[in-house]
């Protein structure tokens, strides 16, 4: 069996405890390799190589930082089948989806920070002739990041990349459920020649291995994406220490149709925000409210495309829409919310159930795409975070009403709006409350701009100026003439 491998101060190395975790293969529900089960012994050795690193590398000119990054992603380009192939098997998406949208998105990642930070500049603030002040932005130091199981690479490399290219080390903890691309890519750090410490991959259990990172006296800031819940605990045991914590959490997306949208460009728009990666993406828009004039053209149409189209199946069949869903806990988190949601006076209009495929997938575990309608808006199932490929929908009357459904979650990560009236569109956008909307499209993403959300759906933003701004720390200078 397959032993994945810490990557510890440039090399692959075996937990302390020599303990490993069974890592499960979802689309067939069989242990295909095994994660380390480290802990705060594995947390501390990453943490000593990581700090021995961190004077020569915050010290290396940002142009070879940059080269390095860069070839980092080039290295990933040229294995791009390979990363493909294993972020399917251990997360359970289809494989057309790995190889088009996640592995190329992680390679932006570290392109894109890889190469922003030779243009990152800091401001001077002059006082006429009598003073001038710059700004210093330093590394921090020693930095650890978490990254959860949904987007494996994607969300890994969405924090390590602009953390290195800062100037920074850091220690990081991929999700123990979906480990396998993290350590595929300490492979290629290796090949490309990044020094020994700067980046620092510890595997095991968020218990272990995440809280040991947090408590962690010397490791400055933690950059976490996770569900609230962790994020709550993380920040209570970090802010008293005076952590820099950038924090990631849950959502609960409201998707809002106005009878004016384009409305074949919304129905395909909406199918893919409902279920795409099998609805595990924190961005879908998992509370559908449609104005109630196209309530019944919506649901029927929506419900025989959802049925048509959406194939549930082996992940590596071309034909597969829906993957598996990515553990027997989180498969079982979901069918509960099915019941749960029959209980609340929820109909189902399609899906509700498992999916039993035949063959080396028949004790995989997969669920059918799910769409019920006939609940409150303010009833557990349309208010608690899912995370699977469950999707309610209700009508509305006015924008009033729409708005205030909207924002009756603890949650406000993300928000789409589909309208062909501009005003309203760009009023709807201002009173939403949430940190991303989007208008007319979902999930399309410029890595510049600010990302993250508001409510428990996180403290801080990532992307762009905001992660250099976020690794580093800002010094005034004030010198007077
Ligand atoms: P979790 O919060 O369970 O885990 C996230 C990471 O934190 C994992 O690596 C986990 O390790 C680790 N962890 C668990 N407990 C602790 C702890 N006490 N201290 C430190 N680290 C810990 O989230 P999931 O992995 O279940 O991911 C799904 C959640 O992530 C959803 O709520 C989703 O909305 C959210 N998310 C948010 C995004 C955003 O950008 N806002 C993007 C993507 C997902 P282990 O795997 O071992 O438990």
């Amino acid at each position: 069996m397959q032993k994945i491998a810490n990557y510890i101060n440039g090399a692959l190395v075996e937990p302390v405890s020599k303990q490993y975790i069974d890592n499960y293969n979802p689309s067939t529900g069989s242990v295909y390799s095994l994660c380390p089960d480290s802990d705060e012994r594995d947390v501390e050795l990453a943490y000593q190589a990581a700090e021995a690193a961190f004077e020569s590398w915050s010290n290396t000119p940002s142009e070879k930082r940059s080269r390095i990054m860069v070839h980092i992603s080039e290295l990933l380009e040229r294995d791009i089948d390979k990363f493909a192939m294993a972020e399917t098997i251990d997360q359970g998406k289809p494989l057309w989806l790995s190889k088009n949208g996640e592995m190329p998105r992680a390679i932006s990642n570290i392109r894109f920070f890889g190469t922003a930070i030779e243009h990152f500049a800091s401001e001077a603030h002059p006082m006429g002739n009598h003073a001038i002040n710059y700004t210093l932005r330093t590394p921090i130091g020693v930095v650890g990041c978490i990254s959860p199981w949904n987007l494996p690479l994607y969300l890994f490399t969405w924090k390590i990349a602009p953390a290195i290219a800062a100037g920074n080390c850091v220690v990081a903890k991929p999700s123990e459920i979906t480990p396998y691309t993290a350590y595929l890519l300490s492979e290629i750090c290796i090949e490309a020649g990044l020094p020994p410490g700067v980046l620092n991959i510890v595997h095991g259990l968020g218990p272990k291995v995440g809280s040991a990172l947090t408590v962690h006296p010397k490791i400055k800031a933690i950059s976490f994406t996770g569900g609230t819940k962790t994020g709550a605990e993380i920040a209570r045991v970090a802010a008293p220490m005076f952590k820099k914590l950038s924090l990631e959490l849950g959502g609960k997306n409201p998707n809002i149709i106005f009878a004016d949208c384009d409305f074949d460009k919304m129905l395909n728009e909406t199918v893919r925000s409902s279920f795409l990666n099998q609805g595990e993406i924190c961005l879908c828009g998992s509370r559908i409210f449609v104005e109630r004039s196209i309530y019944d053209k919506f649901k029927a149409e929506f419900v025989n495309k959802v049925k048509t189209e959406l194939v549930v199946g082996n992940p590596l069949d071309a034909k597969t829409k829906t993957g598996a869903i990515v553990s027997k806990m989180h498969f079982d988190k979901v069918l509960n919310y099915i019941e749960l949601a029959k209980l609340e006076g929820g109909v189902i209009l399609c899906g509700g159930h498992a999916v039993k495929p035949e063959g080396e997938c028949a004790n995989g575990w997969y669920i059918a795409p799910t769409i019920i309608e006939g609940l409150s808006y303010d009833c557990r199932t349309n208010q608690e975070e899912i995370f699977g490929p469950l999707v309610t929908i209700t009508p509305f009357d006015t924008e009033e009403e729409a708005l205030m459904m909207a924002n009756s979650t603890e949650y406000g990560l993300a928000s789409t709006i589909w309208t062909e009236n501009l005003t309203r569109a760009h009023k709807m956008a201002a009173e939403i409350k949430a940190g991303i909307v989007w208008v007319n499209c979902w999930l399309l993403r410029d890595l510049r701009t600010p990302f993250g959300g508001v409510k428990s759906s996180g403290v801080g933003r990532e992307g762009g100026l905001e992660a250099l701004r976020f690794f580093t720390e800002a010094k005034n200078v004030c010198v007077k003439l």
